[in-house]
This record gives structure tokens, sequence and C-alpha cells, in this order.
């Protein structure tokens, strides 16, 4: 099992362009007009998002146990 991560976006490069919730095999991002989301329980760590953003704006974090 990989490692499961936490993803999290840089929101100064950011610019919602909705490529990372359309390469997420889970629907775990969801980007609206008015903001970057992640969900974390759908998420299962592919890393899939972190390696499409054109603008590296995204990057994982191990998950805590307790979060
Ligand atoms: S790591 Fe994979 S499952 Fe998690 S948000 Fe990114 S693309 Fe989706
Ligand atoms: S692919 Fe990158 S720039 Fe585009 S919405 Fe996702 S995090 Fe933002």
């Amino acid at each position: 099992m990989p490692e499961k991560i936490k993803v999290v976006v840089n929101e100064d490069r950011c610019y919602l362009c909705g490529g990372c919730a359309g390469v997420c095999p889970t629907l775990a991002i969801e980007v609206h007009s008015t903001g970057w989301e992640f969900l974390q329980d759908k998420c299962i760590s592919c890393r899939i998002c972190i390696n499409a953003c054109p603008v590296g704006a995204l990057s994982a974090k191990p998950l805590e146990v307790s979060e």
C-alpha cells in the first residue's frame, strides 16, 4: 500500500483550471470558481493530481493517523 497522503494546494500558484479535478480517479478534488477543495475521504493517494498540475501547485503531506 502506498503511503496515505493529504493533498495540499498552494493558492498563490493555483489558477483554478480544474485539471487536477479532471484527472482524479475518485473525484477527491473539486474546483469551483471560489476555490479548490480536497475531499480526504475519497483520496486513494495515487498522486496523479500532483503530477498533472501544470503549475506545480499541489504537493503531498503524510496523512497523520489522527486526522
Ligand atoms: S492523490 Fe489521487 S485520489 Fe488523491 S486527490 Fe490526487 S488524484 Fe485524487
Ligand atoms: S491543476 Fe493545478 S492550477 Fe489547475 S486547479 Fe488543480 S491545483 Fe489549481
